[in-house]
């Protein structure tokens, strides 16, 4: 049942779980009459002293889905996450109807391949992306990257595609368009190093024949400051123009955390 007190209503938590002793993933009860494009974001939170603590978390299920779900990070002490992570199935979380964002399909022009770049809980705008069928009508391929330090970390990735791959209608859909590259950039894996180094090496251009032209290349990117900083440096440089709702381009950006 869901109910609402001063603007925020209350979802039942249906399922956690816990990918790291830094990561955790739940799924909530689809808000009544909720409609969202995939890739928003959303204020949720809980009631903590009685006051409601809220902080912004991409939706990782696609905007179709009823499953209703996030991917969050424990911070140590974090007012919402050191709370958040001791949820269990049948309790409620908060939640405000406003979902807003820019990795949004509507804020990129057409292309032929759309990467989408992510580090850390980055990913959870690009696992709601790459589970809608609109973004396979707009684009031919559909490259993601999951960069984290270690490789326990890229778990709740690998697993979303997994699934992708295993559901009759999608892996239809998605065939041979979706492409998953999960990287590390602290413990030797089969995909190591940043992708930024990739793109300023050869690398990048030798693994896809292309270093992002504004033609047809259309990147969507989430992560820290830096990566947002450097990555967007790297698109303008290549010629993309940074797009948004109003105006659609050929790359959109977004934090997936403030510091
Ligand atoms: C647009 C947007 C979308 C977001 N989507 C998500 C999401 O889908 N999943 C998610 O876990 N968080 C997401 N965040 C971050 C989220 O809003 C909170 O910061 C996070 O839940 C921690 O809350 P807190 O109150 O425990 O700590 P806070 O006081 O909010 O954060 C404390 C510190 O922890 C670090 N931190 C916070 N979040 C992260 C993170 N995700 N990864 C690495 N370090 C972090 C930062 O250094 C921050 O200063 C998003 C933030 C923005 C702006």
């Amino acid at each position: 049942m869901q109910k609402e007190i001063n603007g925020l209503h209350q979802l039942e938590v249906l399922k956690v779980r816990h990918w790291t002793s830094s990561t955790f993933s739940f799924s909530c009860v689809r808000p009544d009459n909720f409609r969202f494009r995939s890739g928003e974001f959303v204020m949720i939170g809980l009631s903590i002293a009685n006051k409601p603590v809220l902080r912004a978390y991409s939706i990782a299920s696609p905007n179709w889905h009823e499953e209703f779900e996030f991917y969050s990070i424990k911070v140590k002490d974090g007012p919402l996450t050191s709370k958040l992570q001791q949820m269990r199935e049948g309790d409620y979380i908060l939640f405000r109807n406003k979902p807003v964002g820019t990795l949004v399909n509507d804020a990129l022009l057409k292309g032929r391949r759309l990467f989408l770049f992510s580090t850390g809980t980055g990913i959870a705008p690009f696992t709601s992306i790459i589970r809608d069928p609109e973004t396979y009508e707009k684009f031919d391929e559909v490259i993601l990257f999951q960069t984290c330090r270690f490789i326990n970390e890229l778990e709740f990735g690998k697993y979303t595609v997994e699934t992708i791959f295993k559901d009759e209608l999608l892996s239809e859909i998605v065939a041979d368009k979706l492409k998953y590259f999960p990287t590390t950039t602290r413990e030797p894996s089969q995909y190591f190093g940043r992708v930024t180094d990739w793109l300023k090496s050869k690398r990048f251009l030798e693994q896809f024949g292309t270093d992002l032209n504004s033609t047809e290349d259309r990147a969507m990117i989430c992560g820290s400051i830096e990566m947002l900083n450097e990555f967007k440096e790297i698109c303008l440089e290549k010629g993309l123009k940074e797009g948004s709702n109003s105006s659609p381009g050929q790359f959109v950006i977004e934090k997936a955390f403030v510091d």
